[in-house]
């Protein structure tokens, strides 16, 4: 750390982006500091958590899913160890086909090499999945998780607080104060500074994506694989599902409404034919790039950007933090698909 510094980086933002980014550098013998206020409509929060590396449409694996995979599994795992806590859960991912043709496609890509790491050749074990309708067959997806994302940024949240390396303000560009060998914020002074707002940011390429889900409790379904057929069911311990999500590109900020209550329910009933007990309802605004890939790196000579996360961010973030930290503290180069000047 410099002499003249207070911290070696400064990050606006709590969310997935904020958290990983934040622990990826203190692992490194950084001194961090982060700034965050929770906004209405913030991303992570209201994330299931699902990590499911297949685009199931079209049964190919999602961008570098099997480069990302590795750094997210050692990642979370060497997180959970840190903090004394368990928030990283694998989990099968069963895709019920929606045709005929979905279930050919998966016969097909079985060859695939690229593929077939993916794709499991047996059906679900899981005796619930047999009971869902299904005329066309499931297909099992290997590598699923969940992330219980709410647990992990609490404990990210008490902890930093009670260190003094979490200030619950929110920052605004007139506290942010530029000199010509960093910046300062808020009394906090480093040689670099990450915008890791979320959907919030105004950031070249960004494009907000409202999603809206429902937490769910069934009674006795005793599920045990996250189920996709429209919406995903994805169990959550104590007969808890999360159930979603959706996708709205205008009034993003509207908050849930009634609509996607109803068909997110519609969706759920066409799968059990149980009672069910609505908990929740949410909603919030997913971080797209127009491209879908994460957008990474630097702004200026003091300021760098952690954003774009889109609506795989669980799988994204840890790849992502530590390519930005090998930009901003090794002097990488900066991989094109993620460049941020890809869209100026
Ligand atoms: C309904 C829904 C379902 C989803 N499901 C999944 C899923 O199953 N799996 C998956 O991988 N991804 C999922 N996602 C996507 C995932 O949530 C995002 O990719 C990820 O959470 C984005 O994190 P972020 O840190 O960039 O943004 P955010 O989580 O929005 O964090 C930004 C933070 O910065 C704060 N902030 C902003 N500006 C300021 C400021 N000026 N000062 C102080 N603080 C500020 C905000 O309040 C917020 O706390 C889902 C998203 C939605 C909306």
């Amino acid at each position: 750390m410099s002499a003249t510094h207070t911290h070696d980086a400064l990050i606006i933002g709590q969310g997935l982006a904020g958290v990983v980014l934040s622990e990826a550098l203190v692992a490194q013998g950084r001194r961090v500091a982060v700034f965050d206020v929770p906004k209405a409509g913030r991303s992570s929060l209201v994330a299931a958590g699902l990590v499911n590396p297949l685009v199931l449409r079209r049964t190919v694996p999602s961008w570098r899913a099997m480069a990302m995979l590795d750094v997210t599994v050692a990642f979370y795992h060497e997180l959970e160890a840190r903090y004394g806590a368990r928030f990283w859960h694998p989990l099968p991912v069963v895709g019920l086909f929606p045709s005929p043709h979905e279930a050919e496609l998966w016969e097909k890509r079985l060859a695939d090499p690229e593929v077939a790491p993916f794709l499991d050749r047996e059906p679900s074990e899981d005796h619930v999945v047999r009971s869902f309708p299904q005329p066309h067959g499931h297909g099992v997806v290997k590598h699923g998780a969940w992330l219980d994302i709410p647990t992990m940024l609490s404990i990210h949240r008490q902890r930093w607080v009670t260190a003094g390396d979490l200030v619950e303000r929110e920052v605004k560009d007139s506290d942010i104060r530029r000199f010509a060998d960093g910046v300062e914020v808020l009394g906090f002074s480093a040689p670099m500074l990450v915008h890791c707002a979320g959907p919030f940011a105004a950031v070249p390429g960004l494009v907000p994506v409202r999603g809206e889900g429902l937490t769910v409790r069934i009674p006795g379904l005793d599920l045990e694989s996250a189920v996709h057929r429209k919406v995903f069911i994805l169990p959550i311990g104590n007969d808890v599902y999360k159930v979603g999500a959706t996708f709205a590109w205008t009034d993003v900020w509207s908050g849930p409404t009634a609509e996607a209550r109803r068909w997110l329910s519609a969706c759920l009933e066409e799968l059990i034919d149980r009672p069910y007990q609505v908990l929740e309802h949410w909603a919030g605004v997913r971080p797209a790039a127009r491209d879908r890939r994460p957008i990474l790196g630097r702004t200026g000579a003091h300021e760098a950007v952690f954003n774009g996360l889109g609506s795989r961010g669980v799988l994204l973030a840890p790849w992502s933090a530590q390519h930005l930290s090998d930009q901003l503290f090794r002097n990488a180069s900066v991989d094109p698909e993620v460049d941020p000047a890809r869209f100026s």
